[in-house]
């Protein structure tokens, strides 16, 4: 990057980071100087000397050119972490399409007002033997507080002034003789939050339930980890190193593959940072960690504070922590050693950001690998198609474990066809097959969970007669449903809705018959937690019952209560939504049952399948985890859907192979890449109105490129959620298969449309 001006922010941890100063810089630094540099500014009236770190090179002065200072010079050898996320920023910023501004408040940790806290100490300052004089001295005085400080500190060279005060009960004059007979000193220093400890993470008393147990056991790695672990070590300093994609199983033992190789790292003095979807982020999880690492390990989550969050971020600056683990955001913790950075579940949708920027974590994480030659380990049961994609292709190294550790295996799935039930005259949401196992784990006193598949789920209309959802001709996606006159997708229960695709903006009215068979059982799936927790209270009177989902987790550790109710066997059922197939081990559940498999696949996106896949894969993934072989049925109205059929398989290579071909027929990505550019307007018209504009631009750029067949438009349409906030949204998609081509798209688009208070853009970048 080479320009004129170079825009510089001096006190990084400040509120208002979007405070900067542009400078002119020298002919001299034209070449040298870089983004995320530090530089010596003159500042001020009197222009003193001041350090700050270049966050842009620009042609385009801010200010009167004349009145620009020029910058005085580059710190040399300077390895400020900051630079190095400023550098990241600025990546950010060019791949998803952000201010720089946006993108360094989301790499840098800001400092708020909370206090500092600072702990005072007291330090033994003569010797041992001096030590010993002096408590002579005191005895034969008969000065007992004297005598009680220092024996307790002949032990204990080092004294919080809280244990002196309240423990020792020793008076502020005695330490003030103390401090002035030069018998001890006094220091202070600032203490950080510690969330792991302060937030009751872990106590020390062991809760009842098996998996605290287990957890506390120390593991030998089984061959497999043990393989594992040395491939990926092997190529620790090497730094043209490919990401690692491991396909584990779930239950394969991948948490402690992590916990070996960050303790590896740090045994060779660096640290790893360890990517968790935070509700998966559990008390079982962090344990492993702290076992290993004790308070060398720290952990940020959004239910810390703001100044929380700071203080973990500053004492990985001084060295103080070996492993940050934590959700999208933990990929900035400002180690300056970085050795790994570990992605679990790397599959999680929760891994992109839904604010500008709208990074993703794996591929931000990747960079910041490629800057400081850290190694990257992805893993899942369930690899997003995106990353095997990429594995097959040779750009990640493939790992695999196939085996679960625990002796009782894969469970045992099998697919239960509702078309047949209402067939034969069942309408209930419980087949009988699931009914019947669930008696059975009842009189056995073995625990069920019932997982009801929501994930995106926005009002599509199926047919119950034969399992068909009415679908987009263009795009393969299922069409939703919207009511007469409300932009908003609540759904129609007046059979006088439309249907629409959010991809290419297709609108039908709504179907009252099946397009397929004819038949009239055709209608929305509307059916919540609540619903079912009803419905199995009155169909199983005496069992004991927990719903979990975002009602009941509301309170604080109201998700944890949860948990360790069921784990204590306080319930026989376990009710909920996709936060109960996370990461969990629940050792006694022997079978899972799934209501509508077929929920997620009408999600009205081209991930519908995968997002199906994985769900099923994971929740049949909750049976038996224990010693008992587990059971799990599928309940769904297309049983012969590959990511329904292939998900009771266990069988991922096929699912991708499937998966693939279509994504590769429509040019979905990874096979092609998508930008999607969102715009919103205070009114519809409005929107409706610039989104043509934006594409009428879009063709005059397409027309400049070489071969203007390698870009498809698609759109515009109604975004799926055409109203946010009281603004209108429209949306266009951008394929191609060249990635590059999408970015000059969007840097062509950001000059050329005038972005106002009443009309934005966003992109989202699927790369
Ligand atoms: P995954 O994350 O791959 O689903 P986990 O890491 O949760 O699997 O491990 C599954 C279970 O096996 C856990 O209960 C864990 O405590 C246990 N486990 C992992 N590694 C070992 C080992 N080497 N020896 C014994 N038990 C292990
Ligand atoms: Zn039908
Ligand atoms: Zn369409």
């Amino acid at each position: 990057m080479i320009g004129k001006y170079a825009n510089i922010i001096i006190n990084i941890a400040h509120e208002s980071v979007d405070k900067t100063f542009q400078y002119k810089i020298p002919d001299r630094l034209r070449e040298e100087l870089k983004l995320g540099q530090e530089v010596i500014i003159p500042f001020g009236r009197g222009n003193k000397s001041r350090k700050g770190y270049v966050i842009e090179i620009t042609d385009r002065a801010e200010y009167d050119v004349n009145k620009l200072k020029e910058l005085t010079e580059i710190v040399q050898n300077s390895v400020a972490i900051e630079g190095q996320l400023i550098e990241l920023a600025g990546w950010i910023r060019e791949t998803y399409g952000a201010t720089m501004i946006q993108a360094l408040k989301t790499v840098l940790p800001v400092k708020d007002k909370t206090k500092e806290l600072n702990e005072r100490r007291f330090c033994l300052a003569v010797s041992p033997a001096e030590t010993e004089e002096k408590l002579e001295e005191y005895r034969r005085k008969k000065h007992v507080a004297k005598v009680r400080l220092m024996e307790h500190m002949f032990k204990n060279p080092v004294v919080k002034a809280s244990v002196v005060g309240k423990e020792l009960q020793v008076s502020s004059s005695t330490i003030q003789a103390l401090l002035k007979e030069g018998v001890i000193t006094e220091e202070t220093s600032q203490i950080y939050r510690n969330p792991i400890v302060d937030q009751g993470e872990i106590n020390n008393q062991r809760s009842p339930g098996q998996s605290d147990m287990e957890v506390s056991e120390e593991y030998t790695l089984t061959n497999l980890q043990q393989n594992i672990v040395d491939q990926v070590h092997a190529v620790f300093y090497n730094r043209s190193k490919r990401p690692f994609l491991l396909h584990g199983i779930t239950g394969s033992g991948k948490t402690e593959v992590y916990v070996e190789l960050a303790a590896l790292a740090a045994s060779e003095g660096k640290a790893s940072i360890v990517l968790i979807p935070e509700i998966a982020l559990t008390k079982q999880t962090v344990m492993r960690f702290y076992k290993r690492f004790g308070s060398r390990v720290s952990i940020i989550h959004s239910r810390l504070s703001k100044g929380e969050r700071y203080d973990q971020f500053e004492r990985a600056k001084k060295g103080e922590i070996d492993v940050m683990i934590g959700p999208r955001s933990a990929l900035f913790t400002p180690f300056s050693n970085l050795g790994y950075i570990m992605i679990d579940e790397e599959h999680e949708q929760s891994y992109k950001s839904e604010n500008v920027p709208k990074y993703h974590a794996r591929e931000t994480a990747i960079q910041r690998s490629v800057m400081t030659g850290a190694t990257v380990l992805l893993a899942s049961a369930t690899p997003s198609v995106d990353s095997y994609y990429r594995a097959l292709h040779g750009q990640y190294e493939l790992l695999s474990m196939q085996e679960r550790i625990s002796k009782s295996g894969l469970a045992h799935a099998e697919i239960v066809d509702l078309r047949t039930e209402l067939k034969e005259g069942n309408r209930s949401i419980f087949s009988r097959r699931l009914h019947d196992l669930i008696e059975d784990r009842l009189r056995k006193k073995q625990q069920t969970l019932l997982f009801l598949n929501r994930r995106g789920y926005h009002g599509f209309i199926s047919c119950r007669s034969c399992g068909q959802a009415v679908t987009c001709p263009n795009c393969d996606v299922t069409l939703s449903l919207h009511s007469r006159g409300n932009a908003s997708s609540s759904g129609a229960a007046d059979r006088n809705g439309i249907m629409r695709c959010h991809y290419c903006g297709y609108e039908q009215k709504q179907v009252v018959e099946c397009p397929s068979c004819g038949s009239q059982y055709i209608g929305g799936f509307r059916v919540g937690t609540e619903q079912v927790e009803e419905l199995v209270k009155k169909t199983f009177p005496g069992a004991g019952v927990l719903r979990m989902d975002m009602d009941t987790t509301r309170k604080k550790h109201g998700h944890e209560q949860i948990v360790t109710a069921f784990q204590n066997q306080e319930a026989d059922i376990l009710i909920g939504t996709q936060m109960i197939v996370k990461g969990h081990d629940f050792p006694n559940v022997t079978l899972v049952g799934i209501l509508a498999a077929d929920m997620s696949l009408h999600a009205g996106d081209f991930r519908s399948s995968e997002r199906t896949f994985q769900l099923l894969t994971q929740a049949a993934g909750r049976a038996g985890r224990g010693n008992v072989a587990g059971e799990v049925v599928i309940q769904t109205y297309n049983p012969g859907h590959y990511s329904i059929r292939l998900a009771k398989e266990q069988n991922y290579q096929a699912f991708y192979e499937e998966e693939i071909t279509f994504r590769s027929i429509m040019d979905y990505p990874p096979a092609g890449h998508v930008m999607e550019i969102f715009l919103s307007a205070d009114e519809e018209e409005k929107a409706v109105k610039e989104i043509r504009h934006i594409s009428a631009l879009l063709q005059q750029f397409f027309r400049q490129l070489e071969q203007d067949n390698r870009v498809r438009l698609v759109g515009p349409a109604p975004a799926s959620i055409s109203r946010l906030n009281n603004r209108y949204r429209q949306v266009i998609y951008v394929k191609s298969g060249d990635q590059k081509i999408l970015g000059s798209c969007r840097r062509w688009l950001e000059d050329m449309y005038v972005m106002t208070d009443e009309i934005q853009l966003q992109f989202d970048m699927s790369i």
